[in-house]
């Protein structure tokens, strides 16, 4: 779907495009072959996409694998992707908010594992839901995530910089970042005032800790990041009893001054563990 077909499906339909739900919909073949190549299909593949939209980039995806689940908010868009996809026998079309879906009830415990993610996330969901993902202990295999730069920035950030957050160390426990290209403006209707990149991910072949050290691992750096301009042991205070924390920082080799930003994954993964143990 190039530009004009986007804008005249959507006057045929009288959708006027939601900027709450992040609408903004990719029509740059270029750019769409990209992303699905990023994917590194193959016939047996599984997918999961996020916002299917109009269906821009599941006409890539489609054809190449053996299921394709998509989860659409907008009943509007939900039933146009019905009378596109609707008589594909591996199509299969959810009218659900992703948050919710990952969230909660039967997503949440299901095993991903053999699954691929590739989508052009809504901005205001792409953080919390990579999150959930990573979160899950069998999550996607792979994610192929389009989303604003600043955000792509932040999940790639390396200790010691503005960019380093929670957001890099609660999906950079479970994933490793891999390729990464720019996407203009340009290639949206209608245009995002921000630049957006495509960011794959690889779920981590050897887990950095046991499942059980996730929801410890996760309130230690929300904790650490509470306050990011304080050392990180005032923001730890309360958590934990003080001789605790400072034991578990000096064994972990942390300066009792360090900052939360200054603190590599590896050591936030020790800490966790020392904070954790009996
Ligand atoms: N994939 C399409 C494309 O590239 O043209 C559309 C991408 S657009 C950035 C985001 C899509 O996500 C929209 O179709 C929007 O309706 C949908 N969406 C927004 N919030 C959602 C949510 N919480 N759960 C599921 N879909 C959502």
């Amino acid at each position: 779907m190039n530009r004009t077909d986007i804008r005249e499906t959507l006057d045929e339909e009288s959708i006027r495009l939601t900027k709450s739900l992040g609408q903004n919909l990719l029509h740059d073949q270029n750019v769409l072959r990209r992303i699905a190549k990023a994917g590194d299909l193959s016939p047996t593949d599984k997918v999961l996409e996020i916002g299917p939209g109009l269906g821009a980039l599941t006409a890539h995806l489609l054809p190449a694998v053996s299921q394709l689940t998509a989860i659409e908010m907008d009943r509007r868009l939900e039933a146009k992707l019905r009378e596109r996809f609707g008589e594909e026998p591996h199509f299969d079309l959810h009218h659900y908010d992703a948050l919710k879906f990952f969230a909660t009830g039967e997503a949440k415990d299901t095993d991903w594992s053999d699954w691929k993610l590739i989508s052009n996330l809504p901005y205001s969901v792409a953080s919390p839901l990579l999150v959930d993902l990573a979160g899950m202990p069998r999550g996607p295999k792979r994610l192929v995530v389009t989303l604003q730069l600043e955000v792509a920035q932040r999940l790639c950030a390396i200790p010691a910089t503005k960019e380093y957050s929670k957001l890099t160390l609660l999906v950079g426990c479970r994933y490793e970042a891999g390729e990464m290209f720019r996407i203009s403006p340009h290639c949206f209707f209608p245009e995002p005032r921000v630049d957006s990149a495509c960011l794959t991910f690889h779920r981590r072949a050897k887990p950095l800790f046991d499942d059980a050290l996730y929801p410890p691992f996760k309130t230690v750096v929300k904790r650490a990041f509470s306050q990011r301009r304080k050392m990180m042991r005032k923001n730890l205070k309360g958590g934990w009893p003080d001789d605790k924390i400072d034991a578990a920082m000096s064994a972990t080799g942390l300066d009792v001054k360090i900052r939360a930003e200054k603190v590599t994954l590896v050591q936030f993964v020790e800490l966790t563990q020392r904070l954790h143990d009996e």
